[in-house]
């Protein structure tokens, strides 16, 4: 497509005002283009237009296509394990004869979800957003929760030669347990330190505040031993976030949005990253998997579900009409989808695993 825009670029603009020269070099690339330049008998190196023509695809490469900076930037899903939640708590108001089509409970109405985790390359710096349940508690916290699954999060990272050392950035969604429990490891002492010593852990003021000082519905999932220590080691960066909306997160990382919503919990941070030429928007409990996505399957756990709704209906907008590529942070299936706009609604146009963007 941006080839024959390309041609058709070239043959537009040598049918104007241009100087004969520049005219008939056009011309001639839009032929060479498509395959009808008559390139005659004499040596290559013999025909000026040959060399004007290259000289115009240089400069036109370089100054007049769209610059793309993060090219060198890859992707990778990082899966940490799975674990279980009961399906009511995840579906809300939404029956069970309906989301049990979507992720079929076991005996105890417990469902499978994953603990999936992004992880951004750019040259030899390495970000990872979130970072699974981690193993550091009890057996008797992790006996609620039915850890299962071949994956971990040392062992995802190692597939991209990614040690815990090399880690530059943890960008945290917010500081639920199963987001960030892994960020921080036990030190063999009985206390803990951050897993990732050279990392800068990235959280925002007002949900540090908001964690730090609990309210009583949502304190069992701050744990004290998953963010303190952050602070303590003085690794610890908290964005200025505007209270809700789109913030510019250059200064993180190259190219990073982060979207702010409320409704799951105070300030909780979308991150949304350029690549291959697309969006890709690490969607964490906004949309917690792709049977997520109509309007009103709003998780239990959320603190505003009315604001979780606009939140969902602003951010899906968003996502239809930039044709932003969802990654899901918990679905055990569905790695990334597409939407569509519907009459019925915003619904997943195609569902695919990141590596296949
Ligand atoms: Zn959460």
């Amino acid at each position: 497509m941006y080839w024959a825009k390309f041609v058709g670029l070239m043959r537009s603009a040598s049918g104007r005002g241009l100087g004969g020269g520049a005219k008939s070099m056009l011309q001639f690339g839009a032929n060479i283009l498509n395959g009808n330049a008559n390139l005659g008998s004499a040596p290559i190196s013999n025909q000026p237009q040959i060399w004007l023509f290259v000289v115009f695809i240089t400069v036109f490469l370089r100054y007049c296509t769209p610059v793309q900076p993060y090219y060198t930037m890859q992707l990778f899903s990082i899966e940490t394990g799975n674990f279980k939640l009961d399906g009511g708590a995840m579906f809300g108001v939404v029956p069970k004869s309906i989301w049990q089509r979507l992720n079929p409970a076991d005996e105890n109405n417990m469902c499978s979800w994953a603990m999936r985790c992004l992880l951004a390359i750019d040259g030899n710096r390495a970000m990872l957003i979130d970072s699974g349940i981690g193993d550091k508690q009890s057996a008797k916290f992790f006996g609620f929760y039915y850890l299962h699954g071949d994956h971990s999060l040392r062992a995802s990272l190692a597939t991209h030669s990614i040690a815990f050392d090399d880690v530059a950035i943890n960008f945290l969604t917010h500081l639920h347990f199963d987001h960030v429990g892994g960020s921080v490891v036990s030190d063999g002492n009985g206390g803990y330190r951050p897993t990732f010593a050279n990392a800068t852990y990235v959280s925002n003021a007002a949900h540090w505040q908001w964690a730090t000082e609990p309210n009583p519905r949502e304190k069992a999932s701050f744990l004290k031993e998953n963010i303190l220590p952050i602070q303590q080691a003085s690794q610890l960066n908290l964005l200025d976030t505007p209270s809700s909306g789109l913030l510019d997160a250059n200064h993180v990382w190259p190219g990073m949005q982060v979207y702010v919503v409320n409704g799951h919990t105070e300030q909780m941070m979308i991150p949304i990253l350029p690549y291959k030429g697309r969006k890709v928007a690490f969607v964490a409990d906004l949309l917690p998997s792709s049977g997520h996505i109509p309007l009103p399957y709003i998780m239990a756990y959320d603190m505003r579900p009315l604001l979780t709704l606009q939140e969902k209906a602003d951010f899906l907008g968003l996502a239809v009409t930039n044709n932003w590529v969802l990654m899901f942070e918990h679905d055990p299936v569905v790695e990334c989808a597409t939407l569509v706009q519907t009459e019925t609604g915003i619904k997943i146009d195609q569902t695919f695993k990141l590596s296949e963007l």
